[in-house]
């Protein structure tokens, strides 16, 4: 590992940060709710899944992140080796020598690194995301099973609030008995 600046170099960091930003949701459009059409052509909705939030329900955006980059100039104020890597304080802030240039030119190379690795990255989360596609249908099948369930007893509470006599004879009798 050979060290590249002295204390009192002035140098250049390659900057790559992401900041946080919400996007409208691409599957719901921000309407927080997706159209399922079944197999008679009935329509049911169901809350978008690729926007869900747990307790927060679907806001019909989804987290995204930024991605900034650029070249920082400052002076080099402390050298140390961490983990076995060199590290440069730069700035009030401490940085791992691939991240540290002589030219802003170098700076800006790594960048480019930089945000290949980050759609690289970025390409893998969505692909991530697309697969839940297949939870809709999951969704809808399990909803309507306990729809199913819970009309099951509900007809069968009813029917316990509305017991027949056995027979007409049994009824006339009741009716006909003086109070
Ligand atoms: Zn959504």
């Amino acid at each position: 590992m050979t060290q590249s600046f002295n204390i009192g170099d002035k140098a250049f960091r390659a900057r790559a940060g992401q900041e946080t930003i919400w996007v409208t949701c691409p599957e719901c459009l921000g309407s927080g709710r997706l159209c399922v059409i079944l197999g008679d052509d009935s329509e049911v909705s169901i809350a978008c899944v690729c926007c869900e939030r747990g307790y927060e329900g679907s806001p019909g955006s989804i987290q995204s992140y930024a991605f900034r980059t650029g070249a920082d100039v400052g002076i080099i104020t402390a050298i140390e080796m961490r983990e076995g890597k060199l590290r440069y304080s730069f700035n009030g802030c401490s940085y791992d020598d691939g991240y540290v240039f002589a030219t802003e030119a170098e700076a800006i190379d790594r960048c480019v690194d930089l945000i290949q690795e980050h759609e690289t990255e970025e390409k893998r989360r969505l692909s991530y995301k697309e697969k839940q596609h297949k939870t809709w249908a999951w969704h809808v099948s399990y909803w309507r099973g306990e729809i199913r369930r819970a009309k099951k007893t509900i007809e069968g509470a009813e029917a316990r609030l509305a017991v027949a006599p056995k027979n007409k004879a049994d009824q006339k009798e009741a009716d006909n008995v003086p109070s």
